[in-house]
């Protein structure tokens, strides 16, 4: 009986998407508490065997037998330091990224060979290691065809793989890139809203508003995503596409594409994503002035109150566009009446209103009294169809700065005024920015 390493064994493989099956199914030699690995745990309890503190069962018998002489001894015992050395200190294990001429490429590295798969083409090959004395090879291929790479070790943590045709692909456990901050993706899996941390991070799906929770786990310099319980995880990797945006793989091939907040200031005027924004935090010049409702949120109100009117009910625009200036007035005479503090939950400063981006509307009214009406139902159930979001809703003053006013509608256009809807965001949180006077 011939007996050789795991580790030294099989030249296999097609050329296809690795299946994953093949490696599992072999028995490791020298796996002895049969944990799927050979390493200095099985080395241990050859060791005791040996002493005769423990005794063996036929199978750890015959994998202890490392040389193949029918008994487990010393012999052994010496063999499997000498190959668990080799391994130990030849073969990488875990995930990496390697960049080449080849491309991008993502590697998996385990026990006896590994599988990549090239980021363009999302094909994959799996590989087997092979070690000769101190050289260990990596085979790509069928046994007619195969492709072979040296292992170079360029110190404990950095290695390169050196192809016959002389490209050289380089790996390192560099700290790995973690994406903090907010994000929202559009994939197969629909909308999602990403808050990325530290150690991990969640996100709330647009449509069910259910969210996941996950964490990181860093393997060689790869990122792993995982969400779920242990017994039913899910997984994606991290690819970063250059240094601002990124790609999560999920095991289902599914790609979802992250790319920061684009924040744009153009002539004092701040849009995030391309939308324009006036709150707290983000102010108007003093003399940007649209001269009134602008023409696609008048047009779109039109069309949303003769809509409403089908319904029997009647929306008028009770306070629309206001000047820097008028509205420095209006703030004025509420900081006289309520003082700064209670002025500051229900009136905007000038600059600093939204009605002086000439995309806000007070419809009806502007006071409690139009909560719960059925106009005030309506267009919390409707507006996004026309391009409008109700801008402060209920229970988000600590987000939107301002207490729930169900008659401010702000126009966003019908796309992003849906998703915003769908997303049961305000504002803020949709764009991932705050509402803070500075
Ligand atoms: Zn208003």
């Amino acid at each position: 009986m011939k007996k050789i390493m795991c580790i030294i064994s099989v030249l296999m493989l097609s050329g296809g998407f690795y299946s994953g099956s093949a490696m599992a199914e072999n028995a490791v030699v020298g796996d002895i508490n049969g944990d799927g690995i050979f390493n200095s745990s099985d080395l241990n309890l050859v060791s005791d065997y040996v002493l005769g503190k423990i005794q063996f069962s036929e199978n750890q018998y015959y994998s202890a037998d490392i040389n193949g002489d029918g008994r487990v001894d010393s012999f052994d015992l010496v063999a499997m330091r000498k190959e668990l050395t080799v391994a130990d200190a030849e073969l990488p294990t875990g995930k990496y990224i390697g960049k080449s001429e080849k491309g991008i490429r993502r590697y998996n590295f385990f026990e006896g060979g590994g599988n990549y798969v090239d980021s363009s083409t999302g094909i994959g090959s799996a590989f087997a290691w092979e070690i000769n004395g101190n050289n260990v090879t990596l085979h790509i291929g069928s046994a007619d065809n195969t492709t072979n790479a040296v292992i170079e070790w360029t110190d404990e943590n950095h290695f390169n793989l050196i192809w016959e045709n002389g490209i050289i692909e380089k790996f390192s456990p560099e700290s790995a890139e973690l994406p903090t901050g907010k994000y929202i993706s559009e994939s197969e899996k629909g909308v999602r809203y990403y808050n990325f941390f530290e150690g991990g991070g969640n996100y709330v799906d647009s449509s069910t508003g259910i969210g996941s929770a996950f964490t990181w786990e860093i393997n060689g310099n790869n990122v792993i995503v995982h969400i779920g319980s242990a017994d039913n995880t899910t997984n994606a990797v991290i690819e970063w596409t250059d240094e601002n945006n990124f790609n999560l793989i999920w095991e289902d091939g599914t790609v979802e594409k992250f790319s920061p907040t684009r924040v744009e200031v153009i002539n004092g005027i701040t849009y995030i994503d391309g939308i324009l924004i006036a709150n707290k935090s983000y102010g108007l010049r003093a003399d940007y002035n649209p001269m009134g409702l602008t023409a696609e949120t008048q047009k779109a109100f039109n069309e949303m109150s003769a809509a409403a009117e089908k319904d029997g009910l009647c929306l008028c625009v009770y306070s629309g566009f206001r000047s820097y200036s008028y509205q420095q007035q209006i703030y004025n005479n509420y900081v006289s009446a309520y003082g700064k503090e209670t002025a500051d939950t229900f009136s905007a400063r000038a600059g600093h209103s939204e009605h002086q981006t000439g995309m806000a509307i007070d419809v009806n009214c502007a006071d409690d009294s139009f909560e719960g009406t059925p106009e005030a139902l309506w267009l919390a159930e409707n507006s996004w169809k026309y391009g409008f979001i109700i801008r402060y809703p209920k229970g988000k003053q600590h987000i939107t700065g301002y207490k729930y006013e169900p008659w401010h509608i702000r126009y966003l256009g019908k796309e992003t005024a849906g998703k915003v809807y769908r997303s049961r965001l305000t504002l803020e949180e949709y764009l991932g920015i705050d509402s803070i006077y500075r």
